[in-house]
């Protein structure tokens, strides 16, 4: 007979793996009681978010245990990186169709090895049976004032995004989801899907900087919509200065590569707006390029700005019910 819910907690998710004692925050209660009870430290405020992951929707349903763990907690901790918070914390709510002890091994270990890397306390959450799904709930740290909003946003204001974009909506593209296959290009660009990095020393950083913040979940224009849309404001870009990467070049050609650069999600790269005398202030970040993309503009809507000339660009993203699910 397998093993039961409570000795798979205990084997599994024991505090011991996950716990690491976050500095400043009070773990009066941690796994093992009906719930959790934690301390805010003074002078801070709690930033929670919640993000569901589910098997053929957000990934394909044989992606590795470890993939899918490092996975869940990076686009999770993304959105405390959108806010300018810390991260301390997280539940989980996993739904598992079985429980196979080789899965759960990869799955448990690679988790506890990601939460040790952002210190971070695993203090409660369930299992169940069911199709498998995933459910974190973060939760981080900020002071008063200093959250990153969507809704910040003025006319005049540079727009920046970090790193790389279309990485990840490139190796969908491509169905390099699958195994590895020893090639950089497409190692890199699956990589870029399984092993986001949620940019939270950038967000600390532009914390009381930034105007306005998002992560890039769902594509760059729909994402840098919902900064519009939240700030009553319009942009226009530059789709020439948008960042890709070389092996998304090769992989795609220039014009595909920006095309999925704007359209597609899942880089859980920032997009903020800065005002143009802040711009120097902005932090020199090791691994972290920041790139100037276009301005804030009265005019409501997207533009692009090509030869001195606006073009009106339409904002399309994954949205779920609008579209078909990405992941077969
Ligand atoms: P209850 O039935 O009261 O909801 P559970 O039996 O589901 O409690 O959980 C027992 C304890 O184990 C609780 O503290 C819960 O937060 C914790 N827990 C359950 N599932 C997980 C999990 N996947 N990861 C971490 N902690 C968990
Ligand atoms: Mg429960």
């Amino acid at each position: 007979m397998s093993e039961g819910e409570f000795a798979l907690l205990r084997r599994y998710f024991q505090p011991r793996r996950f716990q690491h004692g976050k500095q400043g925050v009070e773990l009066v209660q941690g796994i093992g009681d009906d719930a959790a009870i934690l301390g805010c430290p003074p002078g801070r405020q709690w930033v929670l978010s919640v993000d569901t992951l589910c098997s053929g929707v957000h990934f394909p349903a044989e992606a590795p245990a470890a993939d899918i763990a490092h996975r869940a907690l990076a686009v999770n901790l993304s959105d405390l990186a959108a806010m300018g918070a810390e991260a301390a914390g997280f539940t989980l709510a996993l739904s598992l169709p079985e429980a196979q002890p080789a899965w759960l091994e990869e799955f448990s270990s690679a988790l506890a090895q990601s939460a040790r890397r952002h210190h971070l306390d695993l203090v409660g959450g369930d299992l169940g049976q069911g199709p498998l799904s995933l459910t974190l709930q973060v939760h981080g740290l900020v002071e008063p004032g200093r959250a990153l909003l969507r809704s910040g946003a003025q006319p005049g204001d540079l727009i920046y995004v970090s790193g790389t974009l279309g990485d990840a909506a490139g190796a969908l593209a491509l169905n390099y989801l699958g195994q590895s296959n020893g090639e950089a290009d497409h190692d890199y660009l699956r990589s870029r899907f399984y092993r986001p990095v949620p940019r939270l020393e950038l967000g600390r950083a532009l914390g009381g900087l930034a105007s306005a913040a998002i992560d890039i979940s769902d594509g760059l224009l729909a994402d840098l919509g919902q900064i519009l849309h939240c700030s009553e404001a319009g942009a226009e870009l530059e789709p020439e200065a948008i960042p890709l990467s070389s092996s998304l070049r090769r992989c795609l050609g220039d014009s595909r590569a920006r095309q999925t650069a704007m359209e597609g999600g899942d880089d859980y790269e920032l997009c903020f707006t800065i005002h143009p005398q802040r711009e120097h202030q902005l932090p020199v970040l090791a691994n972290t390029p920041l790139q100037r993309i276009g301005r804030i503009i009265d005019t409501p809507g997207l533009h692009a700005l090509e030869e001195n000339r606006r073009r009106p660009l339409r904002p399309r993203g994954w949205q779920h019910f609008a579209n078909q699910p990405k992941a077969p």
